[in-house]
């Protein structure tokens, strides 16, 4: 099964599609089956990925509107080893469009089950707008991601975001989760970064990747040529720091998948045992985790 990703901030300019591209390919070169889905009429991740958004013959918005098989519409992103569902400017109307259709939410998440074994992790590029496309994205998720530029107006808009993914689990998608706060253009020179990304860190704990994506022109200049940063200049600091990411990202994984192992793993006896002579078992609640921490 797919681990589905959505990359979320409705600020503008913090380095979503930064992220998706070259945590795609960071964890392409990791030999796992990614696919990139461009959630944003801008289309940068198609075009960041070295696909034309004016060549594609069709886009998320023809699966998600027009009923095509994601196969038909996904093609390769050669140069950095990932598959892509583009985007382009069609996906504006996806916005109107999807506000008076039927599932509106779901759309995307019925769509992606079509392709559910053949990737190990999708990562969707959204918008910078809490509106019906990261709707879509983040029903379709099981994990958030959050960058965030370390800077005055940083925090402004989270509680927002908060609320959006805590109304998304409470109704579409309750398995939602953060997957993550990504520090991003990150400046350790600059006393206010430092500042903010303290105060990140005190909200939020463990929550923040301990992988800081460091302010590298590198990054910046990297999308003119089509391809992940990995492939442009793999010893620049952005392109460690998004391969530490996609590490740190994977090790994450396998520690919950330990503890969710561990925790059914202590419910088996207790559920599979027949209650003590004399006692009834039913405080034992067979079946729930003999402990949850
Ligand atoms: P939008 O909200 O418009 O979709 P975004 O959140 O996807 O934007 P990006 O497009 O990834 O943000 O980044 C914004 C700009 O900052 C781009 O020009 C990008 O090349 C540049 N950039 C992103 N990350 C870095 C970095 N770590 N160092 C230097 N430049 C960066
Ligand atoms: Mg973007």
């Amino acid at each position: 099964m797919a681990r589905i990703i959505a990359v979320t901030n409705q600020k503008g300019g913090v380095g979503k599609t930064t992220s998706c591209v070259n945590l795609a390919a960071a964890l392409s070169l990791t030999q796992r089956r990614v696919l990139l889905i461009d959630l944003d009429p801008q289309g940068n991740a198609t075009m960041g990925s070295g696909v034309n958004k004016h060549d594609v013959p069709a886009s998320a918005y023809d699966v998600m509107l027009g009923g095509l098989p994601v196969r038909s519409v996904c093609v390769k992103a050669a140069e950095a080893g990932f598959d892509l569902l583009p985007g382009n400017s069609d996906l504006t109307a996806a916005e109107v469009e999807l506000l008076s259709a039927d599932q509106r939410e779901s759309r995307l998440r019925d769509a992606l089950k079509q392709v559910d074994g053949d990737y190990e992790y999708i990562v969707i590029d959204c918008p910078p707008s809490l509106n019906m496309l990261t709707i879509n994205a983040l029903a379709a998720a099981q994990g958030v991601l959050i960058p965030i530029q370390c800077e005055y107006y940083a925090l402004e808009g989270l509680s927002a975001l908060l609320d959006t993914i805590e109304q998304i689990r409470a109704s579409v998608n309750p398995q939602l989760t953060i997957e993550g706060l990504l520090r991003t253009m990150f400046d350790a020179r600059n006393n206010l970064a430092t500042e903010v990304s303290d105060q990140l860190l005190e909200h939020f704990g463990d929550t923040v990747y301990r992988t800081i994506v460091p302010r590298n022109v590198r990054l910046a200049e990297a999308p003119s040529h089509g391809i992940p940063i990995i492939g442009y200049d793999r010893n620049s600091r952005g392109a460690h720091a998004y391969l530490a990411l996609a590490g740190e990202l994977i090790r994450r994984e396998k520690e919950m998948l330990a503890v969710t192992q561990a925790q059914a793993s202590n419910a088996v006896p207790e559920a599979a045992s027949p209650p003590p002579a004399g006692e009834s078992g039913l405080q034992d609640e067979p079946g729930l985790p003999a402990s949850q921490n």
